[in-house]
């Protein structure tokens, strides 16, 4: 990682109280490079020096701290369902946030409308002195090109294939900041690995059950980036044997073309034409928990499937921890239950005896504070191409 950032890093969580010598500790930077990064960032305004601390008989150590009010980022994270929107300072604390239904895509000209109106409300509603504005994450739930800065498709909010919005072009000239975009589910793997519970954590997967099924993956303290062509953490497309239904990528078998939000709904109506109260994924969810027997065989299904590929992510990449996040994921759920239930079946009790599995602490916010988290670390070279 970058020498700033890891700085910045080591300055924050040291709540105000790091030295140059806590610093070296915690990043291992070599003495030089420590110092000229902390010069840096102090002629930036980026950190403070406290008072001198008396230190014995040694030199007086100075503590350092973040100015949080010097840089601000904004997060923005487009969901399936919910766009939603973080204003964060350089300590990042969230100083505003706010989320709106995504409007489904007519065309790119009233897209991109859309998008500067939301940045600009969000900037004026935080207060932020427009000058400290130093970029702006996107996090998508759809395809990404992140070195170009483009939003290829977005099937479940209707944006086709090939669309090739130019995310980081647009916003870009509208704000006159750098602009970084990604994957939801990369953002979301980015925010847990550096404020969830499990921060920290080098092998790290974060689950989405929402509209659709994403995974990200933190390996070995990376945080693995998909190309369009080149997706990782594909999780929602593994090709689930059994399922029949038809994917908005025009595969057959898809996972999420079964267990994704929306699929879930449509499968319901059709195996359970008068059942007028299977409205949503989170209606059946409810219903099945009071043991709706029509709700709990749809459900049941889509647990297996879940359970099927989120074991073979943890195959694959062996985490320590999986975090689960997205709008089918409540604690005492019957879905969310049943799928860990599921996994825990699958895989031998050996391996996950060393693995954590929980819900985020983040929140719904928990995108749109990676993202805002990734468009930070690339203000100073992380990420680039
Ligand atoms: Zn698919």
């Amino acid at each position: 990682m970058n020498a700033a950032v890891q700085i910045l890093d080591a300055i924050r969580s040291g709540k105000g109280t790091a030295s140059k010598k806590d610093i070296k500790e915690a990043t291992g930077l070599a003495w030089g490079t420590m110092c000229k990064g902390v010069d840096m960032l102090l002629a930036r305004g980026y950190v403070l020096a406290l008072r001198e601390k008396p230190n014995g008989r040694g030199r007086p150590t100075v503590p350092l701290c973040i100015n949080g009010d010097a840089a601000y980022y904004v997060g923005l994270d487009i969901g399936a369902a919910h766009t939603r929107a973080v204003v964060c300072n350089l300590s990042f604390q969230t100083v505003f946030m706010n989320e709106t239904d995504t409007a489904f895509y007519t065309d790119a000209a009233s897209f991109f409308d859309r998008l500067r109106a939301l940045v600009e409300s969000a900037i004026t509603q935080a207060r932020i002195e427009r000058a400290k504005l130093r970029g702006i994450g996107v996090s998508v739930s759809g395809n990404v090109d992140f070195e170009g800065g483009v939003l290829v498709s977005a099937r479940n909010f209707g944006i086709p294939w090939g669309a090739d919005l130019p995310l980081a072009e647009k916003l870009g000239a509208a704000f006159g900041v750098p602009i970084y975009a990604m994957t939801t589910q990369a953002a979301a793997s980015a925010a847990e690995y550096h404020f969830g519970e499990m921060a920290g954590c080098p092998n790290l997967l974060t689950v989405g059950l929402g509209v659709g099924i994403g995974s990200g993956v933190v390996s070995e303290g990376q945080l693995l980036i998909s190309r369009p062509e080149r997706p990782v953490g594909y999780i929602g497309h593994m090709l689930i044997s059994g399922n029949e239904n038809v994917c908005t990528c025009g595969f057959r078998g898809c996972l999420e073309a079964y267990s994704g939000g929306a699929s879930l709904a449509r499968v319901a109506k059709e195996k359970f034409p008068r059942r007028k109260d299977f409205t949503d994924a989170h209606a059946m969810d409810v219903l099945a928990d009071e043991g709706d027997r029509d709700a709990m065989q749809i459900l049941d299904t889509a647990a297996s499937y879940n359970a099927a590929g989120i074991a073979s992510m943890i195959q694959l990449y062996m985490p320590e921890a999986v975090v689960f996040g997205g709008g089918q994921c409540r604690a005492d759920g019957y879905l969310y239950q049943k799928t860990i239930a599921g996994v825990q079946k699958i895989l031998p009790r050996e391996r996950l005896a060393h693995i954590k599995i929980g819900i985020t602490t983040l929140g719904k916010y928990q995108s749109a504070l990676g993202a805002a988290r990734l468009v930070y670390e690339q203000e100073f070279g992380e990420n680039k191409k």
